[in-house]
């Protein structure tokens, strides 16, 4: 199947769906976006969801292109339609096909609509800019002055960061769900490697890092998600 995005040849990749089923997702690098057949993100099991974590955090390092204004669906070449939708409080957006055949997701809106991506709160923002000059726009990659902008000039995107202590939990918790066991009560005495790094400190902190090397570019989540790859690494 070709990529809405950039008529490349899509990854097709066969996951767990619930009740024993599988299901196909297409998956483009390049646009950093995953095509669902009909409603296929509904149905993925606590295993196929974890899967899907894991390609997006190896993914995660790559340059991603912006998608173009207009899309067509795969499956029937009609223009697919932009879609706002809301998550508890976090909006995401989706294109889909009006005669049903499907719908195309940024990995960053994956994230969001899985409730993992907050809008940075004033101190955190503060916080941020006592740390780090420049950041990459999530949603755009453009750069973000800090002295200057607490919005994307380019895009409109506000700051926002992957939850990665609620990652960890409903990572933790898919696990179980995935082993066959009931899910985890988070707890007290869970042991310490299950417990994420203070979220905003350890970004900064990785983010600091990366800009002593010359691995520039990154944005915030981004940075979370390759914490979060090897989190997951260590875990499997
Ligand atoms: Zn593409
Ligand atoms: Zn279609
Ligand atoms: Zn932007």
């Amino acid at each position: 199947m070709l990529c809405p995005g950039c008529s490349a040849e899509m990854t097709n990749i066969d996951l767990e769906a619930r009740q024993g089923s599988t299901l196909a997702i297409d998956l483009c690098a390049t646009c950093k976006a995953i095509w669902f057949d009909h409603f296929e993100a509904l149905q993925m099991a606590p295993a196929a969801t974890l899967r899907v974590f894991g390609i997006i955090t190896e993914q995660s390092n790559a340059a991603s292109t912006a998608l173009p204004g207009v899309l067509r669906c795969p499956r029937c070449r009609s223009r697919l339609l932009h879609t706002h939708d809301i998550q508890r409080n976090t909006p995401f957006r989706y294109w889909r096909c009006d005669a049903g055949h499907g719908r195309l997701m940024t990995f960053l809106d994956f994230l969001r609509q899985k409730d993992f991506v907050r809008p940075l709160s004033t101190q955190q923002l503060q916080e941020l800019r006592q740390n780090v000059q420049t950041i990459n726009c999530s949603n755009c990659g453009a750069a973000i002055d800090l002295a200057k902008d607490s919005v994307c000039r380019h895009c409109g995107s506000a700051m926002s960061m992957l939850d990665l202590q609620q990652m960890t939990r409903t990572i933790a918790q898919l696990q179980a769900a995935a082993a066959g066991q009931r899910p985890a009560e988070p707890s007290a005495t869970e042991p310490s490697e299950r417990v994420a790094p203070a979220d905003l400190d350890a970004l900064i902190l990785a983010i600091q890092a990366r800009d002593r090397g010359d691995d520039a570019g990154r944005s915030l989540i981004t940075t979370g998600l390759v914490m979060l790859g090897d989190l997951l690494r260590k875990r499997f």
